[in-house]
């Protein structure tokens, strides 16, 4: 019960009502057991009658008006238990939203790192399935131990006062049945958990094959997915097989135990009432009532108990991840308004995971409204020189400086939201154009929207769709050309209107002409901001101020675009020649 501790302050936050359900809980059996008690009058009714103790008028009569007060207890007993159900269940409804929402909030406070050692899989699953049985504990799993405990009382109160040895005789296989449900919940667990893994290895492979269908179908290798598929699913039945099957004691389990509580009440029951020690055979009607009412929630006590270690189980895994500390830390609260000077003083960067350094002794300076390119080939480290100064991973070596302050001395909010930051694959989320490029700027107007889109270039390309902004990307949506992603990105950096913009490489998929229109208007719209411009094509970097060549992590080239080519308007050196290929104006 350690780990469910941590729940506590939710049963703090929701007492009220918790409380409300236990005093409904107890309302609800109190009348749902005027039942047996009715039955057993009645039947005595029907005994005095046979008798001769009482006159055919005053036998209809009695009858009548039990029937009338069975009804009427039925109807209370119901309204109160659907009272009962609508508390308890609520509030575990409640849980679950907050829980959902504290575990969404840790997700988004955690650094890209942890994303890359926890499997999407384990993410979703900790806020779907664990907190769907943390849920179970507080909905069901409290509300049938209430309605167990109350029904326990209330029955034993009213069994006791009737016969008390035959009270004693009726509850004897009752912790006989709790056990039984106990170690079949707990097996029924175990193999449903199997079952559970082998749905998800099903539907991970189906969730990969639709995605990639288009080469699977280039590959012509439908068979092979089929027979591989088929090997899945066939493991898959069995396991349900397995779990069917001893799914399949519960009941007759059930039925067992009930009948031998029965058997025992009508027998010891009977013996009692010959000898005369209960006085009315009424009595033993209703003891089977009881016997009957009482197994469902002694049944349940295996059952809950089951719920409540597959809870704290749940809870565990949510308690390990709720602890874990982000990487990248704030260090300062207050807001720090930045300007855009950029300074990297050798820095150094390795990547845990693969050990590649990444960024070795680097060292620039750019002013505020400066234009920075960086070029050099693929996996020399321009990337992750802008993931840097975005503080998405911290340096190892060196200091990265903004504004004079080292960066870690400022408040992470006010750096990011300083950035306009254009990664190097284009995400765009399943959502209207419109909105894509708003996410740079929630409160932009639809002018802003357009006009950062023709600035991106993409104006046109949008208002060639159907339904133009409004055309929804992503999996039932429309499908962007790689270079339509690329400046759809652009124009959310844009309409951020950030003191920093840095792009990385985000005019690979564009033509030339395009990129050139693009990086015109990117003159006019970054003047006065800090620019930072990644390419591995030479052409990009025309406008910069300064420029940068880098390869393995290092600076090996500095100057001005002038200063890098000779006379003829060729580069001096080999190296650029290969980059820049055959452009160059
Ligand atoms: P570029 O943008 O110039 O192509 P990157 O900055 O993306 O280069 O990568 C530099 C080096 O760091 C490469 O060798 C790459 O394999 C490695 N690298 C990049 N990103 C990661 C990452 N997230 N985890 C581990 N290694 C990485
Ligand atoms: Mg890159």
């Amino acid at each position: 019960m350690k780990e469910l501790r941590y729940l506590n302050k939710y049963f703090q936050k929701y007492k009220t009502r918790l409380l409300i359900g236990v005093a409904i809980t107890i309302a609800a059996k109190i009348f749902a057991l005027f039942t047996p008690r009715l039955i057993g009058q009645s039947v005595d009714v029907i005994s005095k009658r046979m008798n001769g103790e009482i006159t055919l008028e005053a036998f209809r009569s009695e009858l009548a008006m039990n029937i009338l007060y069975l009804l009427i207890a039925a109807l209370i007993a119901g309204m109160f238990t659907f009272l009962m159900r609508q508390t308890i269940i609520n509030v575990s409804r409640y849980v679950e939203f907050d829980l959902k929402n504290e575990i969404y909030q840790q997700y988004q406070r955690l650094s890209l790192s942890f994303y890359k050692s926890n499997r999407t899989g384990d993410l979703m699953s900790r806020i779907s399935e664990d907190v769907g049985k943390v849920r179970m504990y507080f909905g069901p799993a409290i509300m049938y131990s209430l309605n167990m405990i109350t029904l326990f009382v209330v029955a034993l109160i009213y069994m006791l006062n009737q016969a008390p040895k035959l009270t004693l005789y009726t509850i004897i296989p009752l912790p006989v049945l709790s056990f039984a449900i106990y170690f079949l919940s707990k097996a029924i667990h175990k193999r449903s958990t199997i079952v559970q893994e082998y749905l998800a290895k099903l539907s991970t492979f189906s969730q990969e094959s639709f995605s990639g269908i288009s080469i699977i179908k280039a590959y012509g290798i439908e068979p092979q997915t089929s027979s591989s598929f088929e090997v899945l699913s066939t493991e898959q039945r069995q396991k349900q097989i397995d779990l069917a099957k001893i799914r399949a004691f519960f009941f007759p389990l059930m039925i067992l135990l009930i009948g031998t509580s029965n058997l025992l009440v009508i027998y010891v029951g009977g013996m009692q009432y010959i000898n005369g020690e209960i006085k009315s055979i009424g009595t033993i009607a209703e003891f089977i009532i009881y016997v009957n009412m009482l197994t469902w929630p002694v049944a349940a006590i295996g059952w809950v108990t089951s719920l409540v270690q597959e809870a704290e189980a749940s809870q565990k895994r949510i308690n390990e991840f709720l602890k874990e500390e982000p990487e990248i830390k704030n260090l300062i609260e207050e807001e720090t308004p930045i300007k855009g000077d950029i300074e990297f003083v050798n820095v150094s960067y390795t990547y845990p995971d693969t050990n590649i350094k990444a960024i070795d002794q680097l060292s620039f300076n750019l002013k505020k409204g400066h234009t920075l390119a960086i070029i050099g080939k693929t996996g020399s480290g321009k990337s992750t020189v802008l993931e840097l100064i975005g503080r998405l991973y911290d340096i190892d070596e060196g200091e990265i400086k903004i504004d004079g302050r080292p960066i870690k001395q400022l408040n992470l909010k006010s750096l990011r939201s300083s950035i306009g930051y254009v990664p190097q694959d284009a995400f765009l989320f399943s959502d209207s154009i419109k909105n894509n490029i708003k996410f740079g700027s929630i409160q932009a107007s639809d002018i802003d929207v357009i006009k950062a889109a023709k600035n991106a270039e993409v104006h046109d390309n949008i208002k060639g769709f159907v339904n133009d902004y409004d055309t929804v990307l992503g999996e039932r949506g429309i499908t962007l050309s790689g270079g339509q992603k690329q400046r759809v990105s652009i124009a959310r950096a844009i309409i951020k209107d950030p003191d920093i913009l840095l792009l990385d490489d985000c005019l690979s998929a564009v033509d030339t002409e395009t990129e050139e229109r693009i990086l015109n208007n990117l003159e006019a719209v970054t003047r006065g901001k800090t620019t930072i411009i990644v390419s591995h094509r030479i052409s990009s970097a025309k406008n910069a101020d300064q420029i940068i060549v880098m390869d393995e992590g290092k600076v090996i080239q500095k100057g001005k675009h002038q200063t890098l080519i000779n006379k003829d308007g060729y580069y001096k050196d080999l190296y650029l020649k290969q980059l820049s290929e055959k452009e160059i104006s």
